[in-house]
């Protein structure tokens, strides 16, 4: 089922809880994660649908149900640039080894893809209209994408927004998946609330519905986190 919410983008989801985004631009589509493996015929009709090529394959983070249609969506679209950031590019290549800097230990399915990334992108780069943002905690090497022209944020797995807004610091009881699968919970927080700072428009996350005006929910989400981080 594809979903359109709003002129920027069009939502692909799977079970209504693990989304794909298309993102329109001049040049032709940019996909924002590529959900569960199975999903890339879905992402495939609805960039036919759309009459643009598929010019750019960015993936918020290496988990199993984000890099899941890697593979067949490569396969269809060869000629796409793939971007992720290079410290989950490490992670996208099957090496689950923590880095320099770093301690506790990974959470959630890091299945590894066969397709290599084409570049890495880093916090402060601008892909399209999107701007990059570094969001490391619920991986490594997290990013998430604002729209620069509408605002949208594409936040990974920073905030759900099935059955409630949650930051992935604190477990949703209803949906508490992406908070099990998250690294570091204290990063975790920092880089909700570093996205609160850009006052996106609209939160499209990669579990959950687009929610339009999203601000007061994140910062309750976040006040709701630290209160939790605060006593343990
Ligand atoms: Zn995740």
């Amino acid at each position: 089922m594809s979903i359109p919410t709003a002129e920027s983008h069009t939502r692909i989801s799977r079970y209504g809880m693990v989304n794909s985004f298309i993102v329109k631009e001049e040049d032709g589509l940019t996909v924002i994660d590529t959900a569960l493996k199975g999903t890339g015929k879905k992402i495939l009709a609805e960039a036919k649908a759309l009459g643009r090529p598929i010019v750019r394959i960015v993936l918020t983070h290496a988990h199993g149900d984000h890099i899941g249609a890697l593979d067949e969506l490569h396969a269809a679209v060869p000629d796409a640039e793939v971007l992720i950031s290079s410290r989950d590019a490490i992670l996208l290549a099957g090496d689950k080894t923590l880095q320099e800097g770093e301690s506790g230990k990974l959470k959630g399915s890091y299945p590894g893809a066969k397709t290599k990334p084409t570049r890495t992108i880093e916090g402060g780069e601008r892909v399209g209209s999107l701007d990059v943002i570094a969001t490391p905690g619920h991986t490594p090497g997290h990013l998430a994408f604002l729209d620069t022209r509408d605002r949208t944020l594409y936040c990974g797995d920073v905030f759900s927004t099935l059955f409630g807004v949650y930051t992935t610091a604190r477990a949703n009881p209803l949906f508490p998946l992406p908070t099990m699968a998250t690294w570091n919970k204290e990063l975790e927080l920092e880089s909700a609330i570093e996205l609160r700072t850009h006052e996106p428009s609209a939160l499209a996350p990669g579990h959950g519905p687009v929610n339009i005006d999203a601000l007061e929910q994140m910062d309750d989400a976040i006040a709701k986190s630290a209160e939790i981080a605060a006593k343990s």
